[in-house]
């Protein structure tokens, strides 16, 4: 399983960056987890808008779902458009963001496969789980594992123990650390600290953590230490061209 890095700035997209979005490949399948704002331009780079396989939306914060419309747009608007893409995404999460265009324009574009959380889940070679985790509209954070290898990956949540159970012993952890030590009163119920998350990482025993979704101007550096304070595996940040191959 190899992981791509499209972009992992929270909330809005720095200078040559872009928000929460990643390609997940195995066996030649290609999935996009999140399209966050700017994300499309990075994917651009690396293969075409048709060959994109299915895509997984964790929840409807633009900063995670707003690049669906430029890939649904780039797919039905050439002269030989590509089969329907399968997204998948939490219902109602995508509301907004397919309604951007005009009525029925993108319409043969899709095929929109609403989750039900818990139930299991194939998509391509991924067996993917799925979890509700506390954000402040519903995220669906999904393990998705393909051969012997599985990735974790949070959307957007606060500390909770079904971030443990939804990582428990996985090759990779992504997971949103938007603050470094400290998330503000009125967010803390609904996102993580890079500390927290590194605690949630030793908790479930994973192999690897990759930090994502940090707040534009955060020291990578300092997310990395505050993480490593109580996990003791190799701790990364996600920024747009960064690739693992997993384990
Ligand atoms: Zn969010």
């Amino acid at each position: 399983m190899r992981l791509r890095v499209l972009g992992g700035c929270g909330a809005w997209p720095e200078a040559g960056q872009a928000c929460s979005g990643y390609l997940v490949e195995h066996d030649g399948f290609r999935l996009l987890v999140d399209l966050g704002y700017a994300t499309v331009p990075r994917l651009l780079e690396h293969i075409t808008a048709d060959q994109v396989d299915a895509v997984f939306i964790s929840h409807g914060h633009p900063d995670h779902c707003a690049d669906l419309n430029p890939l649904l747009r780039a797919r039905a608007l050439r002269d030989d458009p590509p089969a329907p893409l399968p997204v998948y995404a939490l219902p109602g999460a995508l509301d907004a963001v397919l309604a951007l265009d005009r009525p029925g324009m993108l319409d043969a574009a899709y095929v929109l496969h609403e989750i039900t959380v818990g139930s299991r889940l194939d998509i391509g070679p991924f067996r993917a789980q799925t979890r509700l985790l506390p954000h402040w509209v519903p995220n669906a954070g999904v393990r998705l594992a393909a051969g012997d290898q599985v990735l974790a990956y949070t959307g957007d949540t606060g500390p909770s123990p079904d971030v443990v159970e939804l990582a428990r012993d996985a090759d990779l952890l992504l997971a949103e650390a938007t603050y470094v030590d400290e998330v503000p009163e009125d967010s803390r119920r609904y996102l993580s600290s890079a500390r927290q998350v590194g605690r949630q990482a030793a908790d479930a025993g994973v192999r690897h953590l990759l930090l994502t979704h940090l707040w534009p101007g955060t020291d990578p550096a300092a997310a990395r230490a505050a993480a490593g304070d109580r996990y003791d595996g190799e701790v990364g940040v996600a920024t747009a061209g960064l690739v693992r191959d997993l384990p």
